[in-house]
């Protein structure tokens, strides 16, 4: 067979692991390009460590050059149109043609949509936010700390909610239980609703248990960075002196200018194959939308780009080498919930399972947190 192109746009958690699957897969007559605007990624769930101080940046970022050693091409540069009726990309100065193309560009953050958020909020959700936060939270002298969840979707349903028992362990380790008060805001009606009632209602407790108020249903409007206030859709007024945003998510602008996505405002796929309906097109990760038997949206996690991102590389092999794709995702994942002094609970469980989806919280322990650290550890090295 002439030699295809594979074209990867998005360098992150999902095209990574599709790049070194195909290149693994596939013989050297087949090219896997891999594009990203960026020149390094980082490991964005050891981003909750940054902010209490216990990592630094280039511990968890690494550059994507070196993924030519493996015969992976590296571009970095910005991709600003798809047209999948040509089967082009528009990557900078080029324009690049492809035979498979796997779109894993992720989900932007999107603050100025709500009136306020950008000049007020810190966010954690990039590396130079999660760096700003480190020093704001580290120089803190005691006052009203609110984390605002802005709107859902939003990325790691768990990852708020840790940062909130995260700083909450660091400022009791600075002797300053007594002057921060901590509070989360969400629009949710449950910590991590599509877990279900049981997750839900387990990690509410592990919060209000350390003395954190946690607030449902509490819809933004806007904010006021002078009068540092947060004015809610209900009415209500809430003060802060440090506010920390989990800001509207958005699919990257040249997946909306581009046609690709569809009423959700995300890229909807095939929840198996994650094909779209363009030929030889798929997208896995942040960017998609899989709804669920339950009739909600299946989260925004690494665990699922991951996944999904091995499916699709091997079935696009498995095509390449003349035999069947057979590869399915099957939504099941897992994450580590971070919970402070050094212990992490665990949840794990089946996303795509009827009526609703079954998951499972096992009990925290320290053993869940250095199951976290050494998963971070193999991920940098192994991936990247
Ligand atoms: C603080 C935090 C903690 C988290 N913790 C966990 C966790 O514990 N477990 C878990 O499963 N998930 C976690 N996540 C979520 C996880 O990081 C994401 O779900 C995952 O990275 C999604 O992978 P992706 O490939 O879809 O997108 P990304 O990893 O975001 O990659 C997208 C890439 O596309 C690039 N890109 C975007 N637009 C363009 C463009 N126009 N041109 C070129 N390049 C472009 C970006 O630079 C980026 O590198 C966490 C996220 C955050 C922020």
């Amino acid at each position: 067979m002439a030699g295809k192109t594979i074209l990867i746009l998005g360098g992150g958690i999902g095209g990574q692991v599709a790049a070194n699957v195909l290149r693994k897969e596939i013989s050297r007559d087949h090219r896997v390009v891999l594009i990203d605007q960026r020149p390094d990624a980082v490991f964005a769930p050891s981003l909750l460590w940054l902010i209490v101080g216990k990592r630094e940046l280039q511990q968890i970022r690494r550059p994507l050059a070196p993924l030519s050693r493996k015969g992976i091409e590296v571009i970095q540069t910005e991709v600003t149109r798809i047209d999948p009726a040509a089967r082009t990309v528009a990557a900078g100065e080029q324009i690049l043609s492809y035979d498979s193309l796997i779109i894993s560009l992720g989900a932007d953050l999107a603050p100025e949509t709500v009136p306020g958020l950008a000049e007020a909020a810190h966010s954690f959700y990039e590396p130079s936010g999660a760096l700003r936060l480190w020093e704001a939270v580290r120089g803190f002298p005691g006052g009203r700390v609110v984390i605002l969840i802005a709107a859902t979707p939003f990325k790691c349903p768990a990852a708020p909610y840790e940062a909130a028992m995260l700083l909450d362990d660091y400022f009791k380790r600075r002797g300053l239980q007594t002057k921060v008060d901590l509070s989360l805001y969400t629009p949710e009606p449950l910590p991590m609703p599509v877990a279900g009632p049981a997750v839900g209602t387990a990690v509410k407790q592990m919060v209000e248990g350390r003395g954190i108020g946690l607030h449902p249903t509490m819809k933004i409007a806007s904010v006021d960075p002078k009068g540092k206030e947060l004015l809610f859709e209900n009415g209500r007024r809430v003060g802060y002196d440090l506010l920390i945003a989990i800001p509207p998510h958005r699919a990257p602008r040249v997946a909306r200018d581009s046609g690709l996505t569809g009423e959700s405002g995300w890229i909807p796929v095939d929840p198996k194959s994650l094909k779209t309906r363009h030929e030889g097109v798929y997208a896995i990760g942040d960017i998609t939308s899989i709804m669920l038997p339950v009739g909600k949206p299946l989260p925004k996690a690494g665990v699922f780009a991951h996944y999904e991102a091995e499916t699709v590389a091997k079935n696009i092999a498995a095509e390449l080498e003349g035999s069947k794709p057979t590869h399915l995702f099957n939504g099941r994942g897992y994450c580590f919930l971070e919970l402070g002094a050094g212990r992490a609970g665990f949840a794990s469980g089946d996303f795509y399972a009827t009526p609703e989806p079954k998951v499972t919280m096992r009990s925290p322990g320290y053993h869940w947190h250095w199951g976290k650290v050494l998963f971070e550890r193999w991920w940098l090295r192994h991936w990247l």
